[in-house]
């Protein structure tokens, strides 16, 4: 199943995809949150779906993000070789997190807005998982059934606000804008082998990301576990799971950063795509 969410900013309603069309089960779901991960809601909802007419809902209006804002969005840093290479860094030898704001969360679609004051702003396509069961000290043998779904994910990053100013990563991750997921979660079922996902991204059209999940050096079942014996997981929790090299801090002889009017588009194998427009903060 692919779920989306719906209308404008603040006001998304829940919604599901199926055969390329657009349904409204808002009438079955309050939202995509914690609560509708944690029960049987979603097999509820398929059941649903089944036995029900549901509303069309037309393709020019907005996508939010496909879930209610998560307790945590928790990002794995460095996470393919080449990546670790291009930015000078040593392959870690434990997965490297830290956290992004929930209030970067955004629709796959809506502006980027450079934050004030940057001069840095830059790019990284993800795979991101949304948990579905609560998740603490699990093994990595049961990791998977800890998983709710998969989608794509842009981590929008200010380097020197990351790097530059001192302390964590957070600085410069967590910017409002800086993460727009979607277009749809893709439950478990609909990605056959999540370790082999093609993953891209391009800046007004070239290609700069071009990656696959093969590449990963901690795969998914083993950072929900990982994760998991540092802080509770909650059902509707993001965890994103690094990017491939290609982004502009990486690209030689200079780096390249976004500037308003940059046209950001991104995709995943099974996932969908998304395209986002650079503006200035005003
Ligand atoms: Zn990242």
């Amino acid at each position: 199943m692919k779920l989306i969410r719906f209308g404008a900013e603040g006001f998304e309603k829940p919604g599901v995809i199926i055969n390329e069309t657009w349904y409204d089960v808002s009438h079955l779901v309050a939202d995509y949150n914690e609560a509708f991960f944690a029960g049987d809601a979603l097999a509820e909802l398929k059941i649903a779906i089944d036995k029900g007419d549901l509303a069309e809902i037309d393709k020019s209006t907005r996508l939010g993000a496909p879930m209610a804002r998560p307790s945590k969005l928790v990002c794995v840093g460095l996470n393919y070789k080449d990546h670790a290479k291009e930015t000078n860094a040593a392959i870690p030898v434990e997965p490297i997190l830290f956290f992004k704001s929930t209030t970067a969360i955004v629709g796959p679609n809506d502006n980027l807005i450079i934050p004030k004051n940057s001069k840095k702003t830059d790019w990284e396509v993800e795979l991101a998982l949304i948990i579905g069961k609560k998740a603490s000290y699990v093994s990595e043998e049961d990791a998977l059934s800890h998983i709710a779904g998969y989608v794509l994910h842009n981590d929008y990053s200010e380097r020197e606000f990351q790097i530059e100013r001192n302390g964590q990563w957070v600085k410069g991750k967590s910017c409002d804008t800086f993460a727009p997921l979607g277009p749809f979660i893709a439950t478990t079922d609909e990605i056959k082998d999540v370790h082999n996902l093609r993953l891209w991204l391009t800046v007004n059209g070239i290609k700069v990301q071009d990656g696959s999940t093969a590449n990963l050096i901690f795969n998914i079942p083993f950072l929900v576990s990982y994760i998991s014996q540092f802080m509770t997981l909650l059902p509707g929790d993001v965890i994103t799971t690094g990017t491939p090299a290609g982004v502009g801090l990486g690209m030689k002889p200079e780096p390249w950063y976004l500037k308003p009017g940059d046209v950001i588009e991104l995709g995943i194998d099974g996932l969908g795509s998304s395209r986002q427009i650079a503006k200035a903060f005003d």
